[in-house]
């Protein structure tokens, strides 16, 4: 809603006013109905080519031929205007001509091959909207949401046509039946207009929030609207002289800028009375002023002068140039004591910055060279948690929280900005920067200052989270309470269940090593893995559960491990100093690539086809594998002495700093071992380093590991495939 002076010829800002709204241009000639879009597609692309648009018209002209709309409308007038809503925001060619076919192939006979033929990479987006609201017709909101969600992690235009064409409908709500508009109204303010609050498509949002306020409660909307009215006049004046005052005092220091009164919706009007119970009276809270300025450093400027003129508002000042949000949202905002002692709000941009917040990822797409629909990074972190949240129950709450609480920004110690709602802890800080960090950690430091885990962040706060080794560390229940983000408390779920399993397995495996003893059934670990396999189970843990909870017996596993082919005569290894019971003495022994065992590892002996008997670690992925498949190939081996030379690679897991690889390679040398080789790789702040060496026995192995763990900053150190 734009009061009058309101100029700004050479941008396309349109603001949401009756005649000014997103796609409310109508063709004056009844033969040349797509004109307006044309018209508005090529202002944004003014070298682009139009054929393809009037193919996809005539297309859909022809398909919905003889369909009406619930208003009597000819069906046509959707697609249509949900194509100059798209043109409008200055969408590229293919979504404008997705915005016009979009109902083809879902209400016609149409098919999807008909129209990759005809419109090729278009029809992916046709599809991506079509498959959607099939879907979707039979869904809770929380599956829509998902669907809709991981819909645009492949394509991010899938969304914006959905806004246009929720926004088409909503204007088109009079036409159903009062309760089911407001069944559709709350499922817009639910999941579309935080959608397009994400997408940064303010217009939409405005627009949408607006109409799903009205057919929501028609009757608190209409006393909203009554009473703004009533207080009009007086308020109009007040802004008036405002506006003159602010430009007057900018025009005095040569700032040239456009000035705006802007009316907050009614929408956000009824907010502020619902949810901040504000008094009605205060209605200078309704209006606020826009500035426009040329650069950023004007608009600073700018905030001086005004600061200076007017005293602010404490605490209401937020410099979102600086520090934009994650939809790009850029502007400056402050509160001032206006003349009277009225407060009253104003916001501080560039025209440039303007034109994003009203138009959003298209304004992105337009002005950026390169042709990027990949999804901002909100979609893609929503869309790894939804893929793997296990309760769908859980979907709506967490992401209506994800997606509307105000958000903050914070930032690692190296200047990293990490985006958190509004109450989120250092832990769910933690678990945003990485699942390990979080499970690791034991406190933070905020802004330099020790500070809880539980402590409340806010935006600008630079944090540093405190980390232990995991003997030492580990999520507990307490913490579900604290966190606020999804991804923390899915994380923290899935850690603690886990946790679970190894106690009983650990349980498990008490009562069932306390039987064989009793029974004095001899066993070696490789003896219960080779049982293990042969009762059907993939791992020892799997084994030790079963037994835990009576789906096998501790007798059935002994009579396994009595029956397995491990034990007799042996063969050893004078290279390796291995022993290997059951073989020929003249077999040949070596050790496996794949895990490199060293004294002191459980290990196990495979025979292999031609080459001998292989050396592996009980835990090596690939023995397991070979165990499973042949388990009669499997052999006791044990280490006979310590001597021969080993090699091993170890994985240094680090937050990264400067000087880390320095500190790491001076650790390496104070175990006295010879590096062979290394190499790294960074991943968000963190670093993993892998280091082999070749070393004589293990205590040089524990040394170096030692030596690793007192660096700072490593978080973990183990040895690869040990
Ligand atoms: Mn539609």
């Amino acid at each position: 809603m734009v009061l009058p002076g309101f100029s700004l010829k050479k941008l396309p800002i349109k603001s949401f006013s009756p005649s000014k709204a997103l796609g409310a241009e109508i063709s004056q000639d009844p033969f040349d109905l797509l004109a307006p879009v044309l018209r508005a597609f090529s202002f944004h692309h003014p070298k682009d080519e139009l054929g393809p648009i009037e193919r996809a018209w005539q297309i859909a002209k022809e398909k919905h031929e003889g369909q009406f709309r619930a208003s009597g409308e000819p069906y046509i007038s959707h697609p249509l205007g949900v194509a100059q809503i798209l043109a409008d925001l200055g969408s590229d060619r293919q979504v404008v001509m997705a915005g016009l076919l979009h109902d083809t192939v879902e209400d016609t006979d149409y098919s999807l091959e008909e129209c990759r033929r005809d419109f090729g990479e278009t029809a992916s987006l046709v599809e991506g909207v079509t498959k959607l609201s099939l879907i979707t017709k039979e869904l809770s909101n929380a599956e829509t949401i998902r669907k809709l969600i991981l819909a645009m992690q492949q394509d991010v235009r899938v969304g914006v046509v959905k806004l246009a064409d929720r926004l088409y409908n909503a204007r088109t709500w009079r036409f159903m039946p009062p309760q089911k508009a407001a069944k559709k109204a709350g499922e817009t303010l639910d999941i579309y207009v935080p959608l397009a609050d994400r997408l940064g498509m303010g217009m939409v949002k405005s627009e949408l929030e607006e109409l799903s306020f009205k057919y929501l409660d028609p009757r608190i909307y209409k006393k909203v609207v009554e009473m703004v009215g009533a207080r009009a006049g007086v308020r109009d004046e007040y802004l008036k002289n405002m506006m003159e005052e602010v430009k007057m005092a900018l025009k005095s220091y040569g700032i040239k800028a456009v000035i705006t009164g802007r009316l907050k919706s009614y929408f956000s009007i009824y907010r502020k009375i619902v949810l901040l119970k504000k008094n009605f009276d205060r209605i200078y809270d309704f209006v606020g002023i826009r500035v426009l300025v040329d650069s950023p450093q004007d608009c600073y400027r700018a905030l001086g002068i005004i600061h200076e003129k007017w005293l602010p508002v404490p605490g209401r000042f937020k410099d979102y140039i600086a520090m934009p949000k994650s939809n790009f949202y850029q502007s400056l905002h402050t509160t001032i004591l206006g003349d009277g002692g009225q407060e009253i709000e104003i916001q501080i941009r560039t025209k440039e910055m303007h034109r994003e917040d009203e138009y959003g990822i298209a304004a992105h797409w337009k002005y950026k060279e390169e042709e990027d629909f990949r999804s901002p990074e909100w979609v893609g972190r929503m869309a790894n948690w939804v893929k793997d949240l296990q309760d769908p129950s859980e979907i709506l709450p967490a992401l209506k929280s994800d997606l509307t609480s105000e958000e903050i920004s914070t930032f690692t110690p190296k200047g990293k900005t990490i985006f958190l709602p509004e109450g989120a802890c250092p832990l769910d800080f933690a678990y945003a920067v990485h699942t390990e960090i979080g499970n690791r950690a034991v406190g933070a430091k905020i802004n330099g200052i020790p500070s809880s885990l539980s402590s409340k962040l806010k935006s600008g706060d630079c944090v540093e989270i405190l980390t232990a080794p995991p003997e030492t560390s580990g999520p507990s229940y307490e913490w579900l309470s604290l966190v606020v983000t999804p991804k923390a408390k899915n994380k923290i779920k899935r850690f603690l269940s886990k946790e679970k399993n190894l106690e009983i397995a650990r349980e498990g495996k008490k009562t069932l090593l306390a039987y064989l003893l009793e029974h004095k059934v001899p066993f070696s670990t490789p003896a219960l893995a080779q049982a293990s396999y042969l009762l059907g189970f993939h791992t020892l843990e799997q084994l030790y559960c079963a037994v835990r909870s009576g789906k096998v017996t501790c007798c059935d596993v002994s009579k396994a491990t009595l029956g397995s082919k491990i034990g007799g005569e042996g063969s050893e290894s004078e290279k390796y100093c291995v022993t290997v019971k059951g073989v020929k003495k003249e077999e040949r022994i070596d050790l496996a690539k794949c895990c490199k065992p060293v004294p002191g590892d459980l290990i196990a002996g495979f025979v292999t086809n031609c080459r001998g008997v292989r050396i592996h670690s009980t835990r090596c992925p690939e023995f397991i594998k070979l165990s499973e498949e042949s388990p009669e190939k499997i052999v006791d081996a044990q280490w006979k002495g310590e001597r021969g030379e080993f090699e091993a690679e170890i994985e240094v897991l680090a937050i990264d700093r400067q000087a880390l690889l320095v500190d790491l390679s001076v650790a390496i040398s104070n175990a006295c071992i010879d590096l062979s080789s290394s190499r790294q790789k960074v991943e968000a702040n963190l670093v993993s380093a892998y280091f082999s060496f070749k070393f004589k026995d293990c205590s040089q192995l524990d040394l170096v590991i030692k030596s690793l763990e007192q660096v700072e900053g490593v978080i973990e150190v183990k040895r690869v495939g040990g």
